[in-house]
């Protein structure tokens, strides 16, 4: 069948193009090709993804892609966006999948949100003169202390020398290289990587176990007791925010047999998580998978509690609290995936803003707030939306789109395809070699170390020297652009008040 679809980009090339065909070896979508007969080069705009991977190559700087100017008849009901799905399932009578985050034009709260400064009274403190402390302890902590407590010793905490991590990315969503330098980033970094549902490959276990988190899916792909040992936590995984309510599909294809042996599924078959865990259907049920997971790794790793920014994510905090969790991560709806149906990322769940606020208020309110630490994902993209994230109640972030950017993704949204041009989401084994584990762990320990020197100079600007002085700490903000109920959700005032 003919496509009816217009190209989503135009690709020009200039004059300085000198047929050195780099762009028909960089591009892993085919777009590019050699006509011997005509000794120039051509282009093939509907292969296009936009992931400018070839403007960046081309020594010439002759690649220029840009959306494409053709367009349907403007009309306010149908978008060029509602056509050219209508029309791609038309051709093709399936789901419509997508990688990355929503792209969607919500109110993104953070930038509606304004941090206060310190004037006159309360002097502000400059970083580079006095001492400044990100160090973050995520876990149950008591409400008080005795010297007996403390000689019967506490909970087991995760200790972060900057109140980031990096988000759950499963080995065979992304490549090794990308896998290794998370975790090489996070080890240099005092952090933790997180290896999302696709298990440990063996032969990093003893080198990166002080910065793992070890991810329980659906699927409970290459999970034994010996897993679930090899990490400093280990995160049970209830829902995503880019896909809240429903499972994960990795196509045979992204089955590598190293894949395949760490997942503990035969090579080239589907790895299929199911939308729910089939032995959880209620918080009881959460709790008793808690205690077998505690159990099996002799109470010494805190248990993380990873769930979807959904309606009612207060309560289902609550609960989770109550059934054992020591932490619980909380993925906003512009939280980054490998493979989403187009109709999910887009429609279900809640902004993380909202969320990461009404469950720090309602975990105070109900007085166990200091048992279970929240960690805020899903849509923290620089320094100041991790300084309010902490300031509306998180203790840390999440971080995975940006830390994939700083890899060099360039969120062309193909990840589903497992043809990666920057070698982050691929198992193709050319396209993986592109990323240099070394150098591409090296940005992100960069990332990390400059969003972690301005958080201090955010910090030092409201005159507080501590992270932990800001957790929760709502009067530094204040919000603008906002309706009333968004303010009583967020629980901030308004500018100027
Ligand atoms: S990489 Fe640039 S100079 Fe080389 S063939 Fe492609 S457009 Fe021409
Ligand atoms: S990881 Fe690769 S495929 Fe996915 S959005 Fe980024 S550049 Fe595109």
């Amino acid at each position: 069948m003919r496509s009816l679809l217009l190209p989503e980009f135009t690709i020009s090339r200039s004059d300085s193009c000198d047929r050195c065909r780099a762009c028909e070896h960089q591009c892993s979508f085919g777009v590019h090709t050699y006509d011997a007969s005509q000794d120039m080069m051509i282009s093939d705009n509907y292969r296009c993804a936009g992931c400018q991977r070839c403007a960046v190559f081309c020594p010439k700087g002759a690649i220029e892609i840009r959306p494409t100017p053709s367009f349907y008849r403007p009309n306010a009901s149908w978008s060029r966006e509602r056509i050219e799905d209508i029309k791609r399932q038309a051709e093709t009578g399936g789901v419509i999948l997508t990688g990355c985050g929503s792209d969607k034009p919500f109110r993104i709260y953070w930038d509606h949100i304004l941090l206060n400064a310190s004037q006159v009274t309360n002097p502000s403190i400059d970083p580079l003169r006095e001492p400044m402390e990100l160090r973050t302890f995520l876990g149950s902590k008591p409400e008080s202390l005795s010297l007996s407590d403390m000689e019967a010793g506490t909970d087991p905490v995760l200790t972060l020398e900057t109140p980031m991590l990096f988000s759950a990315m499963s080995y065979g969503a992304i490549s090794y290289n990308a896998f290794q330098a998370l975790a090489i980033a996070a080890s240099r970094s005092g952090t933790f990587f997180n290896t999302g549902e696709g298990g440990m490959p063996a032969e990093m276990r003893s080198q990166f176990k002080e910065h793992t988190i070890v991810q329980v899916a659906s699927g409970r792909f290459g999970i034994d007791a010996e897993y679930l040992n090899s990490g400093a936590a280990v995160e049970i995984k209830i829902g995503q925010g880019a896909k809240p309510g429903i499972g994960g599909h990795l196509p045979g294809e992204k089955v590598s047999q190293h894949v395949a042996a760490t997942r503990m599924i035969p090579e080239g078959t589907d790895a299929i998580s199911p939308a729910p865990h089939h032995d959880i259907y209620s918080i009881e049920d959460l709790e008793m998978l808690i205690s077998a997971i505690k159990e099996v790794t002799n109470y010494e790793k805190p248990v993380i509690v990873k769930v979807a920014a959904v309606h009612n994510i207060s309560a289902i905090a609550s609960g989770i609290v109550r059934a054992g969790a020591d932490i619980i991560a909380i993925d906003g709806m512009r939280g980054g995936t490998g493979a989403a149906p187009k109709a999910i990322r887009d429609n279900v769940g809640i902004p993380i803003e909202l969320a990461v606020s009404s469950v720090d208020r309602r975990l105070r309110d109900e007085g166990i707030r200091e048992r279970c630490s929240i960690i805020a994902g899903g849509g923290i993209r620089c320094s100041a939306d991790v300084v309010k994230a902490i300031a509306l109640g998180a203790d840390a972030v999440y971080i995975g789109t940006a830390a994939l950017i700083a890899m060099g993704c360039t969120l062309c949204q193909r990840c589903y395809t497992g043809r990666c041009s920057w070698g982050i989401c691929t198992q193709d084994p050319g396209l993986m070699r592109r990323l240099n584990v070394e150098e591409a762990a090296q940005r992100l320990v960069n990332l990390l170390s400059a969003w972690s020197h301005e958080i201090k100079e955010m910090l030092g600007g409201m005159g507080i020297n501590a992270i932990e002085s800001l957790r929760g700490n709502r009067d530094q903000l204040r919000g603008i652009g906002l309706h009333e109920w968004e303010l009583d959700v967020l629980g901030i005032k308004g500018a100027g008040e």
